[in-house]
């Protein structure tokens, strides 16, 4: 039986019928986890003969990487992950200003359909569980650990669409909080949704204080059924009034993320139906220029309607930012270097 990815408690009830101590999953954990031990015999914090019998009877499987890219800058690394049933996903390390940032892939691959994404080209394969969403971070923590570094923040922005995924994703959160397993705050994390109503409302009564972002991509309900499918099924309206009621609930403001499109969303037009949306909410919106993606055939606006379109929310009093793009040359976007590993395959 593979333990990796498992809580104290399920832990407790995999050893109780080796009569093995309670106290013991947590000493377990703590080598697993903190002290990064996957061979039972190393972890010297338990007695000889047990270290044995847990050879024996239970494993540590972790996903292996496949792939490591390292972007010129050294600002930005990509991990590719192969798990064991051919699965595969990818994470990435941003050095950001205000300290590492990982990104997280909660699906191998993605059914939302969104028109500008890679990631969903193929459709989807399946949900990650907790224990291979937890290995990204792992793998990432191991490689920042041998520069003295470690992770400070952490979104779940990568592949796929995470409140498609609730359980998963909520146990990956609960994991990497628990101080014997990454012991990270819950503000060190955000969620991005394309706006699964459901998930949303029910996030926010789960009482974890993470950050949540929306992709919002237009404000209008039929434009934004033009470019992710999902909207026909959950409507603009009830995706603002979701994230309304997370900011209530939780006192963290919301991002909207907007990607800009040439010529189907960047015009002043829908910047003013955005400020129009977005008025009066404890909210602030990130304008992401479009990474081209070929099989899109969608475009980047030019730098002038990029900073006009921001210029204009500003004005409005929206607070605006406009992401800043990191490792074009190894593929850093969304679902590119999976994408490149499968046709190569
Ligand atoms: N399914 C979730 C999380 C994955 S998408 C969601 O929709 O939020 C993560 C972010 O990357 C989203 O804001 C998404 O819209 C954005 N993104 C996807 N493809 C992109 C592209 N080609 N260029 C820029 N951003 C992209």
């Amino acid at each position: 039986m593979n333990i990796w990815g498992m809580t104290q408690e399920e832990l407790q009830t995999v050893l109780t019928p080796f009569r093995i101590p309670s106290f013991r999953a947590k000493q377990i954990l703590h080598a697993m986890y903190q002290e990064h031990r996957t061979d039972f015999n190393e972890m010297t914090n338990l007695p000889k003969g047990l270290r044995a019998q847990l050879s024996e009877t239970l494993a540590i499987e972790r996903p292996s990487v496949l792939a490591l890219r390292k972007s010129a800058d050294g600002k930005t690394a990509k991990f590719l992950f192969e798990f064991s049933d051919g699965a595969t996903v990818e994470s990435v390390l941003m050095r950001q200003p205000y300290g590492n940032s990982i990104c997280v892939s909660t699906q191998d691959g993605c059914n939302m359909g969104c028109a500008f994404c890679a990631s969903t080209l193929h459709g989807l394969s399946r949900n990650l569980t907790r224990g291979e969403i937890l290995a990204e971070a792992y793998a990432i923590d191991e490689f920042l650990q041998e520069q003295g570094e470690k992770i400070d923040t952490c979104v779940l922005i990568g592949t796929g669409e995470p409140l498609m995924n609730y359980e998963n994703v909520v146990g990956f959160l609960r994991l990497m909080h628990e101080k014997e397993t990454f012991g990270m705050s819950y503000r060190s994390f955000t969620l991005s949704t394309s706006g699964i109503v459901p998930g949303i409302l029910r996030l926010a009564e789960e009482g974890l204080p993470i950050s949540l972002s929306i992709s919002l991509h237009a404000p209008s309900q039929e434009l934004r059924e033009k470019i992710m499918p999902i909207a026909r099924k959950y409507a603009l309206s009830d995706v603002i009034a979701a994230a309304k009621f997370y900011a209530e609930k939780t006192g963290r403001r919301v991002t909207y993320e907007y990607i800009l499109i040439d010529g189907v969303n960047d015009r002043l037009e829908e910047a003013r139906e955005l400020v129009r949306l977005v008025s009066g909410q404890l909210a602030n919106v990130n304008l992401i220029p479009l990474n081209p993606v070929v099989e899109s055939g969608l475009k980047r606006p030019s730098q002038e309607s990029i900073q006009a379109f921001s210029a204009y929310l500003s004005k409005h009093h929206i607070p605006v930012t406009v992401r800043k793009e990191m490792g074009t040359d190894i593929n850093a976007a969304c679902g590119q270097l999976r994408n490149a590993y499968r046709e190569a395959r």
